[in-house]
Order: structure tokens, then sequence, then C-alpha cells
């Protein structure tokens, strides 16, 4: 069978080389001159920034990435971080101002700083969720209807800011519930060798290894249908037929592409879902330093700053991501849809921030990178995922614009693969 894949981020990376080891004839076109989109590396004064994530696997070693790209074989090695996570509290409770000092706290004591009734009333609603979770309303309403204490919104706050760069008010209570089952499934997070792009180049190897081939520079600029059926692309001018199309630029995007569908009572409702989905930004900001700042592989959430939610040093795991002697650290901002015409001021803010958390530390600012419209964290904010199906037939959606439920980023684009896998090899 010939598969055509569109864009070779990690989406379409994974499901390029699942399908190539199944042995179908695989065919990725990817607009820009390199592979692995949003998760790559970017080299820099000999740091390996990214082209978006924070080198990070949501859920180390065991998650549902790290069992797929075991069972392709994949020459990766993801490294479980340990801590997995602190919350960085300030040092004195009544002041909050981390220039004036702070401590770091096990994630799991996240209980601790509420009170005690509050801490009886968490234990209840952690049994009683497990069975009966939220069906309706932001996680932010959940919050304020069972618990209502500040220390919850901070911190739900800052978690859902790192892990999806949303703010709690903008996901759905049902999927944080999802989110937090898995992580008490899965657990992690963990680092790859060589960042990001230890896995997407593992990947690229699976599928030429596999017969598959992988062009680059190359942009699909039309999806060919027929009778609201996928036939193949048009790249540079040059059509391209197949059997199957596997999308990895998101819903709307690929939806662009398509000509001459027939507006079915189906597919219109599809165009009217789209028009709701909503991508998620944020701000990265990375930091050279010769000294650790954190001194370990794991996440620091960091519910008292303005902006920064949270941030990490991948040099404690994998020194080959900075030059020798030299540590990378990297913060992460949510950036609210109302903030996306103030990006400067957003800036300043996280660089504010960094100021005051490494307070008369020696570091350098080695690159600010926002990230939102074409180029977001993801496609499709967490919760309002649409299916991997679309209503053309042989054309799937895969990527960050098509997550399984519950999964963090990346976590969530292997799930969709998953599902996608299911469909079109059953
Ligand atoms: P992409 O990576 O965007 O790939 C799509 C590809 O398609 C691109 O290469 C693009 O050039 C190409 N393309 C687009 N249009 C066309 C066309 N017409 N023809 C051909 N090719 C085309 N996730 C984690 O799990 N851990 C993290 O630590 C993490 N941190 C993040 C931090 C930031 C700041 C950001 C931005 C994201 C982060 N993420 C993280 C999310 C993660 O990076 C993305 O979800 C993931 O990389 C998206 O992969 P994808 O396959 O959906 O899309």
């Amino acid at each position: 069978m010939k598969t055509i894949v569109v864009g070779s981020g990690l989406g379409g990376l994974l499901s390029a080389a699942y399908l190539a080891k199944s042995g179908h004839d695989v065919e990725v076109f990817e607009a820009l001159p390199f592979t692995g989109g949003r998760f790559t590396n970017i080299d820099y004064k000999g740091f390996k920034l990214s082209t978006g994530a924070l080198h990070m696997v949501p859920h180390g070693d065991s998650g549902p990435l790290s069992q797929m790209l075991k069972k392709l074989n994949a020459d990766v090695n993801i490294v479980t971080s340990n801590p997995s996570s602190v919350i960085r509290m300030p040092a004195n409770d009544n002041d909050t101002d981390y220039k004036n000092g702070f401590r770091d706290m096990a994630f799991h004591d996240f209980k601790v700083p509420f009170s005690l009734i509050n801490r009886i009333k968490i234990a209840f609603l952690a049994f009683t969720t497990k069975y009966f979770p939220p069906k309706k309303g932001t996680f932010d309403d959940w919050i304020k209807h069972h618990i209502n204490e500040k220390w919850a919104t901070r911190i739900a706050n800052s978690f859902c800011g790192w892990s999806i760069s949303l703010k709690s008010s903008d996901v759905s209570a049902k999927e944080v519930f999802e989110i937090i089952s898995n992580l008490y499934r899965y657990s992690g997070p963990g680092v790859p060798t060589g960042g990001c792009k230890g896995i997407t180049n593992a990947l690229v190897e699976i599928i030429q290894e596999n017969g598959g081939k992988i062009y680059t520079g190359k942009e699909v600029t039309e999806i060919i249908t027929s009778n609201n059926h996928a036939k193949g692309v048009v790249a540079d001018g040059d059509k391209y037929y197949s059997d199957l199309i596997i999308s990895d630029i998101g819903h709307i995007e690929t939806n662009r592409l398509c000509k001459n569908v027939t507006e079915t009572e189906e597919y219109v409702q599809y165009k009217n879902q789209l028009q709701n989905i909503k991508s998620s930004a944020g701000i990265k900001i990375s930091l050279a330093c010769d000294e650790p700042l954190i001194g370990h592989g794991g996440v620091v959430l960091t519910p008292y700053s303005k902006r920064i939610d949270g941030m990490n040093e991948v040099t404690n795991v994998d020194k080959t991501l900075a030059p020798e002697g030299k540590h990378l650290v990297m913060t992460h901002q949510c950036l609210r849809w109302d903030r996306l015409d103030d990006i400067e001021e957003e800036i300043e803010l996280g660089l504010q921030d960094i100021r005051d958390i490494f307070l008369n530390k020696d570091y350098e600012v080695l690159m600010v990178q926002s990230y939102h419209d074409g180029w977001p964290v993801n496609r499709s904010a967490s919760s309002q995922d649409l299916s991997n199906k679309t209503p053309i037939s042989n054309l799937y959606v895969v990527g960050d614009g098509a997550k399984g439920e519950g999964g963090i980023e990346i976590e969530g684009i292997t799930l969709g693969v998953l599902n996608t896998m299911d469909m079109v090899l059953s």
C-alpha cells in the first residue's frame, strides 16, 4: 500500500516509521529543509536548543511514546528524571517573592500547603474522582467549586502552564483528570539522550531503513480529492498519488489544502468544528551558565512567579546538550490568548522572573522564542482535539492537532498516532 505523509514532525515521523515497518511504501513530504518540526535541535553557540520542545518526554521511559519507540526498535535512550518534579516555594510564607529566598518541595507534597480541612477533602476527592471523573466545566471551575483556596489555583496554573501551556481556566476538568491519571499510570518525565533530535533522527533512520523516502524542502500545496476521497498530493507543482494520506499539519491546514470537496452534512459539521479550534501559545527562554542553576534533570514548577510556569536543566541528564563545562536551562511560560498582542511585555515579565529566581547567579540569556499561530505549542489546545479521522476517506490527521485524551504533548501525539494506526491497519 502506498502512503503519503504530509509533514515530518514527531506525529508524521512516528506514523511513517510504523507504516514503513508494516510494509507500506511511504513517502514523507516536509516543507522545511530539515525533519522533526517542533521536535528537533537548533545548534547555537555549541548549545543544542530546540525548535519547540524543552527536550522532555512527559512520561519518561515508561509512557506511550517510549513504548511505541521500543516497539519500533528505535535507537533511543530516555533517561527518567530524578527527582521527577519539584515545586519552588518561597522560603517565607508571608513573603512570596522568590528574590527573597525559596526552597524546593517534592511535587507529591503539593498537598502540604493546604489547610487541614482541604487536605482531607483532597484525599476524599482523589478517591471519588478516580471512579467519577468530572464531565463538565474547566479545571478552574472544578477547583473553585471543591477547594477554593489560593494555593490550589496557583499550583494548578503552574502545572497546566508547564505541561500543556494553558491556564486552568482554559482546559476542561475532564482532560486534566485524564492527565493526572496518566501521571499515576506512567510517571515520568525524562530526557532523551541527544535531546529532541535524538528521537526524531532515530525515526528518520527507521523510515529509510524500511525503504521509505523523505523529501525535505517540498511543500504540499494541495491534497487531491475526488468524491471526498483522498487520492494524492501536489508538491512543487508535481502530482503524487497514494492509497492513504496521513497529515501532520493539523486539521485546519489539512482542510485548507483539500480542493473540490463536496459539502456533505458530515463535512459541513467538520468545518464548523474547525472554527472552534484554538492553538496554545508559549514563550521559551534558554539560559547558559557555567555552574548548574538547578542541579537536577527534573521539572521545577514556579507557582509564585509572574509568568514562568516552570523550568528544567537538561544538561544534568545529557552533558552533550551544551559545550563542555556549560549548562542549559530552559524556562517555559504559557502565553494566554488575550496576551497575544503583547508578546514583548510577556517576554519582559518572563525575564524579570528569571532575574528574581536566579538573583546573584551568573547566566547568559541565549535565546528567547515565542510560539503561536503557525508554530504554536500545540496546534489544538489540550481538550479541544478532534479525532484523527476526517470526513475525507483515506485522509487522517496526526500530531498535536489530534492528540489522544489525557496525553500531555508528545504522549498525546503518540496516543493519536496509535489510534490512527489501529484504524488504517485494521
Ligand atoms: P510539527 O512538529 O509542527 O510538524 C509538522 C511539520 O509539517 C513541520 O515540520 C512543518 O514544517 C511541516 N509542514 C507544515 N505544512 C506543510 C506542508 N504544507 N507541506 C509539507 N510539510 C509541511 N512536548 C513535549 O512532549 N515535551 C516538551 O518538553 C515540550 N515542550 C514544548 C515547548 C515549546 C515551547 C513548544 C512550542 C512545544 C513543546 N512541546 C513539548 C510540544 C511538542 O514540541 C509538539 O507538540 C510537537 O513537536 C508537535 O509535533 P507535530 O508532529 O504535531 O507537528
